[in-house]
């Protein structure tokens, strides 16, 4: 019989519709492969075995009613740990949210349970989504599938090791600076950022409001795309959340698959000059610049010269914003307390809570941004990060006037080794230089597998304007369709 874990989500809907295999046979499979290698992947902080079983047999009941599916019903999903999910523990990798079980679903969550797809569990993620290696989460590292000494990226590598390891055909990453693209690369997987206001953020836990996106992952470009089109569009419940539906990725993914791409003018950015990039990756990237040029692309070098400012100002940004917002835990109304025995003051209880419940990434974060935002350093830090990030848009606007998109590689190297950059957190942060600049200006960008470097898998970022998302799955399924997919040796 086939392996429904080796499956696209496209695929096992097909079967689930047609009814040649049920929705809890396909959830039973993927639940059976968690069990028999998660001990050493860790993707997974949670797995909700009776819930995934329980939605897994309603919509087979529904099937039997009847009742027509939605294009993803009876296909499991792994969802970061970054969004709510109610009744269901939410820790965002951090022991401060330890136990805590939210009342309440995101909206993405909602959204994948009525559209029919099988919540599996909550997947590792570095805490509150600060990092890029996912060894910052409280709970232990994800191990990459392809190497299991290696970092799967992160924050999301939970997400994109469950993709990789069969565990899951779809995944929910959340990405601030890269945290779904820079997974999906290091894992030979797909990692999708929606424009900025494009995916709700109603129930995504927050590290930096005016970055944060949550967005699809998955094996295919198609399969991200149907993934996207089921989560995206406008929520009343984000004020940020953009008034328009999601352009039509689906469509989009579709032609691209054609392999056709005639009359599409994509722009190599000048300034990434591949410094600080491994050889590797770049020769890789090369490569597939050469084969989009193969399927029809015309593709022209542009400038941007404020991106190089982008890093600096992103670690100025992020952390602010994240200082304000992790203001909110503070013993009393989530998750763990510390010292409350009866004799201590609510300042000393939250002080020893906080100290306890968070690690050393998130305290750095948090006196960062509080340095930043300080009355005295405000107009020199914050206020100028602020002026960079206006460049960097303006820079973007340019381009787009000039091309279709723009083409980078997605991460200057490949999975390391778990341990190799925890000494030096600027050494971690490096890890986004390429895709730090769409978070800036809040456009779309794709991570799709391009090809191998010392048997180790590199991703092609495609970047869109805003609300130009289908723009990225066209590209992106067209080399795609050349490259094909990427599997690691056997776990
Ligand atoms: N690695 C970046 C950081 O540490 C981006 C994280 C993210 O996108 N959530 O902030």
């Amino acid at each position: 019989m086939t392996d429904l874990t080796r499956m696209t989500a496209t695929d096992l809907a097909g079967l689930v519709a047609s009814g040649e295999t049920s929705a809890v046979e396909v959830t039973r499979a993927h639940l059976d492969r968690i069990a028999a290698v998660d001990d050493r992947v860790h993707a997974f902080l949670h797995v909700d075995t009776e819930g995934a079983l329980a939605a897994a047999r309603a919509v087979d009941e529904r099937r039997a009613a009847g009742e027509q599916l939605g294009p993803l019903a009876g296909v499991p999903v792994a969802v970061k740990d970054v969004l709510t999910t109610k009744g269901v523990p939410t820790t965002v990798g951090s022991k401060i949210l330890e136990g805590w079980r939210p009342p309440y679903d995101a909206t993405i969550v909602q959204r994948l349970r009525a559209a029919g797809t099988v919540m599996l569990g909550k997947t590792n993620m570095d805490e509150f989504a600060m990092g890029s290696s996912t060894e910052y989460s409280a709970y232990g590292p994800t191990h990459n599938p392809w190497d299991t000494d290696r970092i799967p990226g992160g924050s999301g590598g939970g997400s994109a090791a469950a993709l990789a390891a069969y565990e899951a055909p779809l995944a929910i990453g959340s990405d601030t600076g890269g945290s779904i693209r820079q997974p999906g690369a290091v894992t030979g997987t797909v990692g999708a950022k929606p424009t900025y206001g494009g995916t709700s953020r109603y129930g995504l836990v927050a590290f930096s409001s005016s970055l944060d996106t949550p967005g699809p992952c998955a094996r295919t470009v198609l399969d991200a795309a149907l993934l996207h089109q089921v989560i995206g569009g406008h929520d009343p419940r984000d004020s940020t959340s953009i008034p328009q539906p999601v352009p039509d990725v689906v469509a989009a993914a579709k032609l691209g698959a054609t392999g056709d791409l005639t009359g599409v003018k994509l722009g190599i950015v000048k300034e990434f000059t591949g410094e600080g990039a491994e050889p590797g990756v770049m020769a890789a990237f090369r490569e597939s610049v050469d084969t989009l040029a193969k399927l029809g692309a015309e593709i022209v070098e542009v400038s941007c010269p404020h991106f190089r400012y982008a890093l600096p100002a992103y670690y100025l940004i992020a952390p602010s914003e994240c200082s304000s917002n992790l203001a909110r835990f503070d013993g009393v109304r989530f998750g763990l307390r510390v010292g409350d025995d009866g004799n201590r003051s609510l300042e000393e209880v939250m002080s020893l809570t906080r100290e306890a419940g968070f690690g050393a990434e998130v305290k750095r974060r948090i006196m960062v941004g509080t340095y930043a935002l300080s009355s005295g350093y405000y107009d020199a830090y914050y206020g100028q990060a602020q002026k960079v990030r206006t460049l960097i848009t303006r820079d973007f606007t340019a381009a787009f006037e000039q091309v279709d998109a723009l083409i980078s590689p997605t991460t200057p190297f490949v999975a390391f080794p778990i341990g190799a950059r925890t000494a030096d957190p600027y050494q971690m942060y490096l890890a986004d230089l390429f895709t730090i600049p769409t978070n800036l200006y809040g456009g779309p960008g794709i991570s799709v597998p391009c090809g191998l470097s010392e048997g180790l898998p590199v991703g092609l970022q495609v970047m869109a304007p805003t609300m130009a998302d289908d723009r990225m799955y066209r590209v992106a399924a067209a080399l795609e369709s050349v490259v094909g997919t990427f599997t690691p040796p056997a776990l």
